[in-house]
């Protein structure tokens, strides 16, 4: 056997590795609610002899005018004028400029106004004149948080959590504390000025193939659902159409009417259950496969989910717009608040819109050269089932869990976990595929062990989990491949023959042809040594190959 053949004849440990492929849950984080902040709970200012209370507490004449206007300021913002209301607030503290309740009311329009700096220094005063009020504490790191000034919005929204922890916005408070924490590092570093691709995309990025766009979505009819409005439907066909026209024809979307045909399903929603933290708006379920996008689930709420932040077609706009950006495979979240893709609706979102670098950053994703895009051809539909939307957290918790094993390289440790995961959820898409692949990498360690059989058995059992799986598949052809081979230097020929039989079958089946020469040439040479010289010549020249 000369150098050639011996390379030929080496075992092949087929790298067929497969990524768990994780369910990527994001979510908007809501903006603030700032508007009602200290009217709700809140009487209005009564006359008593001589004497005006508010809160139960005696207030001048001057603070009693000036809670008046304050109250007719607020009931003009959430009628949408912002600026008429500021000018009331305005005056509410030329009245009683020391009175806290109209310097935090003054705060709450300019923030709404988009003047941020000015609001975060009325806060401020209000908190020096009532520091025990937690909605000025909560307005204050709200707008810290939506203009950007992450630090200090993450000092604030901590000293909200120890002074309010049993207040009705801990939990939203807890959500920010949690993403900005975990954000926070690459927040504060200089960003590239042209897009975020770095800090939202990076090193893993997913996107649509081109077979899939235009993007078949599916649009659930919203008008059962409480709070719904006609004009939610237009709204977010305009969302649909800011992606379009700022993926200079890069992406299109096509609407269906069956959830079946759709890689899309987009949900309307009444109730704050169906998304995994209530606080926020919406949220987006992605299913990635490699670097493909295999499905996305997108849920927006149609009611209030904070008392002081009134759903109206703008935000509903807005909303859509950014867990559409998801769906397109933006899947983490802009540093800047200038960006739709910010991790929360700033307080004056009136001025917001698909930006520059909104629109560069997905123009990259969808021009870059992904090396590879490994399961190119998975069929699409139903890789989110109903179970996968209603246990997402957990089952993110869990796959988190896998693929933290996966790393390590723990596959069996994988394996467990997964297969504990199906158990309890056992008509979950997303778990079963993922246990698909991690047995196929567990195979693969088999296989390098040469433990064939235990091998085989796995990758099967893969193949049943993932019926697509091209990797289960290829690595089904390759361990009979080595099986045979492994017999030909045992001098087992009548073992190598069936072995290799069913590798060239397999290999056909997929036209994986590097390892068909393979597995033709080390049949031949068995049909050889098996004295059936004829077929051995047939399979020589079928396979235009020689045997050793
Ligand atoms: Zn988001």
């Amino acid at each position: 056997m000369n150098k050639r053949q011996m390379n030929r004849r080496k075992m092949i440990r087929h790298p067929h590795l497969t990524n768990l492929n994780i369910v990527i849950l994001l979510t908007l984080a809501f903006g603030v609610a700032l508007i009602d902040t200290f009217m709700v709970g809140t009487q209005s200012p009564c006359l008593a002899a001589d004497t005006f209370m508010m809160d139960g507490k005696a207030i001048s004449a001057k603070e009693a005018q000036s809670a008046n206007l304050v109250k007719e300021s607020m009931q003009t913002l959430e009628g949408g004028n912002v600026q008429n209301a500021l000018k009331q607030a305005q005056e509410a503290v030329a009245l009683a400029p020391e009175f806290y309740y109209s310097v935090c009311a003054l705060g709450v329009c300019q923030a709404r106004s988009g003047m941020s700096d000015d609001a975060i220094a009325s806060f401020r005063k209000a908190l020096s004149l009532n520091p025990n009020q937690p909605d000025a504490l909560w307005s204050l790191s709200a707008t810290l948080q939506s203009s950007g000034r992450t630090a200090e919005a993450l000092a604030s929204f901590k000293e909200f959590l120890a002074k309010y922890p049993a207040n009705a916005r801990a939990s939203q408070a807890r959500a920010f504390v949690d993403l900005m924490g975990s954000n926070h590092s690459q927040a504060v570093t200089s960003h590239n000025p042209e897009d975020y691709f770095d800090e939202a995309i990076g090193n893993n990025p997913v996107r649509w193939n081109k077979e899939n766009i235009p993007i078949k979505i599916f649009i659930s009819d919203g008008s059962s659902k409480r709070g719904y409005k006609q004009s939610y439907a237009a709204e977010l066909q305009n969302a649909l159409k800011a992606w379009e026209d700022a993926s200079n024809g890069l992406i299109k979307f096509v609407q269906v009417d069956k959830q079946e045909q759709a890689s899309i399903v987009f949900l309307w929603s009444d109730n704050p259950k169906d998304v995994s933290n209530p606080a926020e708006g919406g949220e987006a379920l992605l299913r990635p496969l490699g670097n493909s996008l295999a499905a996305v689930r997108i849920t927006v709420l149609t009611i209030d989910i904070d008392q002081g932040m009134h759903l109206n077609d703008q935000l509903i706009r807005l909303i859509c717009t950014h867990e559409l950006g998801h769906a397109l495979g933006i899947a983490g979240h802009s540093p800047s608040p200038n960006d739709i893709m910010y991790s929360s609706l700033p307080l004056d979102y009136e001025r917001l819109k698909v930006s520059q670098r909104d629109a560069k950053t997905l123009r990259k994703l969808y021009s870059i050269d992904l090396a590879s895009v490994p399961h190119a051809s998975i069929n699409a539909q139903g890789l989110l089932s109903a179970s996968d939307i209603a246990n997402s957290s957990d089952l993110v918790t869990i796959t988190r869990q896998a693929t933290d094993a996966m790393n390590a390289k723990d596959y069996d440790k994988a394996t467990v976990l997964l297969q504990e995961g199906v158990a309890k959820y056992p008509d979950s898409v997303s778990l079963k595929h993922n246990l698909g692949a991690a047995l196929n990498n567990k195979g693969l360690m088999a296989m390098n062990a040469r433990q064939f059989s235990k091998a085989l058995a796995t990758f099967q059992e893969a193949l049943v989990l993932n019926p697509d799986s091209n990797a289960a598949k290829h690595n089904i052809a390759t361990v009979h491949y080595n099986m045979g081979l492994n017999s030909m230097r045992a001098a087992k020929f009548s073992e190598a023959e069936p072995e290799l039989k069913l590798a060239i079958e397999k290999c056909e089946e997929l036209n994986f042809q590097e390892l068909l020469t393979k597995a033709a040439s080390e049949y031949a040479t068995a049909l050889e040594k098996l004295g059936k010289s004829a077929a051995a010549k047939q399979i020589e020249a079928k396979y235009k190959v020689t045997a050793d």
